[in-house]
């Protein structure tokens, strides 16, 4: 721009520099031809006086470097001439300004020379004998005159395109300085030139509307960031080339991803064939759901085509842990059919104890022992039902109990007096230590855990043994402690030993009663609670069960 500037600038002022000169130039030149014709017409008069008074004796006397004075007869022959020998003169009666001067009294005219260098300006003036005084000056033609000041007028002009060019150069940098210092980030602090105050009004309009839509676009952004960070659902957006667009973290934690594939195709986040088919399934314009298996477990990933003008311009994908409902599915089905397996059991005897009977293959004395293992077996069924049915309601959190403030040592105790009986049948002490703790807790199922650890702790006791239950303050909170002088368990058992059904020795539970669902309810039940179960057991040597409360109290 300033260069633009500069240019104009500098044309405009050498241009009109150069025609001021020349118009000048002109002008003078004009004004001296004038006074020249002016000095000619007086000297003219003056000398016709004397010539009319002395004859062409006058003229003789005339100074060296006086114009040129030519007296002329009326027949045009040349009588004096203070330049030129006269004699050797032609005739100068048709000269124009001799003409003219016969005619009218006075002639006039110009000449200008062969090499168009000099012009001549003649004055003539009749006499009253009728010749002709003619006085001539010579002066330059204009192109002479520049010609002969080629020089001077070159250094003028080289002058004047020096000052044109400083003054051009001062100019443009004047005029385009306020322009560079125009602060628009602040269109409204600027102080220039009016004109350019409605283009800083655009800008600053301008500017204006770009920070709304900015900050829009920007409130937009973190509004679908905060949406989709929070989101436990995975969301992946892709592009027709299957490349990652958008994804927030729950993507990457699902599929197991560490970092996410920059402007990377969305199938190096997960390499299986279900994965692949549904990409291009959806990227065929088809909606589809699939069952993932992930790298820790199980994802449900829905597939929607996304269109752009009736085409598939990408996809949006939602990934939806499901591993704990497929685990849980699982479990119910191998409840299921453990459950099955354990009722078929029992059932199994007692019809088959009552087929006998029936058949008559008893003998009258043995019914009543045969009578009384039926009852076994259903007594079997009756707890297992009954432990299931606890299971089940722990599952579905669906208890009908509220909280209560429970004494857990009087709690406890009133545990070891229902196991009394048992207790006394298989040769084992129960002993209650510690003190009295009052707990916030659902007391239901507090005793339901308490009775099966101490339960097991007498069947899974030995004749002479002890359970000894104490009610204490641990780190954390209150604890219950359940330790017996039995069997133990083995270390890589113990971890398995929650698990529903399962059982360290199978034939061993089942003699002493056991449905293998006792410590799935205490976990269960403790989980409940908001408390722990740990186990400590040394085979030979006993066990020891702590339900503690965490943080609690
Ligand atoms: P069960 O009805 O068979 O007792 P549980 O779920 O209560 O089922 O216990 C699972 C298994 O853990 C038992 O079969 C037994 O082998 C073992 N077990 C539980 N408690 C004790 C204990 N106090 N001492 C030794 N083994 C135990």
């Amino acid at each position: 721009m300033t260069k633009r500037i500069f240019r104009a600038v500098f044309l405009v002022s050498a241009l009109a520099l150069a025609v001021g000169l020349a118009f000048l130039m002109v002008v003078l030149y004009q004004f001296f031809g004038g006074q020249l014709e002016t000095e000619l017409k007086n000297e003219a008069s003056y000398l016709s006086i004397a010539v009319e008074n002395d004859g062409a004796k006058a003229l003789e006397e005339l100074p060296e470097h006086a114009e040129r004075v030519t007296l002329i007869s009326k027949d045009g022959d040349v009588l004096f001439d203070n330049r030129a020998d006269a004699s050797e003169m032609e005739n100068h009666a048709e000269r124009e300004e001799i003409r003219e001067a016969r005619e009218r009294g006075y002639g006039q005219a110009v000449r200008t020379s062969n090499t168009l260098a000099e012009k001549t300006v003649y004055y003539a003036l009749r006499l009253e004998n009728g010749d002709v005084l003619r006085i001539s000056s010579t002066q330059y033609t204009v192109a002479a005159l520049l010609g002969g000041l080629l020089q001077p007028v070159l250094l003028v002009l080289i002058m004047v395109l020096i000052l044109s060019g400083i003054f051009a150069s001062r100019a443009s940098k004047k005029i385009v300085k306020p322009l560079n210092e125009l602060d628009l980030d602040d269109p409204e602090a600027n102080e220039t030139y009016d004109e350019v105050a409605p283009l800083l009004g655009k800008i600053r309009n301008q500017q204006r509307t770009i920070q709304q839509q900015l900050s829009a676009a920007k409130r937009q952004q973190q509004e679908f960031s905060i949406i989709t960070e929070n989101m436990s659902e995975g969301l992946l957006v892709i592009d027709k080339q299957t490349d990652l667009l958008s994804f927030n973290s729950s993507a990457l934690r699902i599929l197991g991803a560490k970092a996410a594939p920059q402007n990377q195709s969305v199938l190096t986040l997960n390499r299986s064939e279900p994965f692949r088919r549904t990409i291009d399934a959806v990227l065929a314009g088809g909606h589809r759901t699939e069952l993932l298996q992930v790298q820790d477990g199980f994802c449900q990933l829905i597939a929607n085509p996304v269109l752009r003008r009736g085409e598939v311009a990408g996809a949006v994908l939602l990934l939806v842990d499901v591993t704990e409902r497929i685990q849980r599915e699982n479990l119910r089905r191998e409840f299921t059919a453990n459950v099955s397996h354990e009722l078929k059991t029992p059932l199994t005897s007692i019809s088959g104890f009552a087929e006998i009977i029936q058949d008559g293959f008893v003998k009258q004395e043995d019914i009543k022992k045969f009578a009384g293992k039926i009852f076994d077996e259903a007594q079997r069924l009756i707890v297992l039902v009954g432990d299931v049915i606890k299971i089940s309601q722990l599952d579905e959190g669906c208890l009908p109990y509220e909280e209560e403030e429970v004494d857990l040592f009087q709690a406890a105790g009133e545990i070891l007096q229902r196991l009394h009986d048992p207790a006394q049948e298989r040769g084992v002490s129960l002993h209650l230590e510690g003190g009295h703790i009052i707990h916030q807790t659902v007391k239901p199922i507090l005793e339901e855990i308490l009775y099966n650890l101490c339960e097991n702790g007498i069947k899974y006791n030995r004749e002479g043994g002890s359970v000894t239950v104490t009610v204490r303050r641990g780190e954390d909170g209150a604890e219950i402690s359940v330790k017996d002088t039995g069997i133990g368990i083995p270390k890589p058992q113990q971890e398995r030993i929650f698990e529903r059904f399962y059982r360290v020795d199978k034939s061993h539970s089942k003699e002493v009663g056991g449905t293998g669902l006792g410590l799935s309810i205490v976990k269960h039940g403790a989980a409940y609670l908001g408390a722990g179960v740990s186990v400590h057991s040394e085979p030979g040597q006993g066990s020891e069960f702590i339900l503690a409360w965490r943080g609690k109290k």
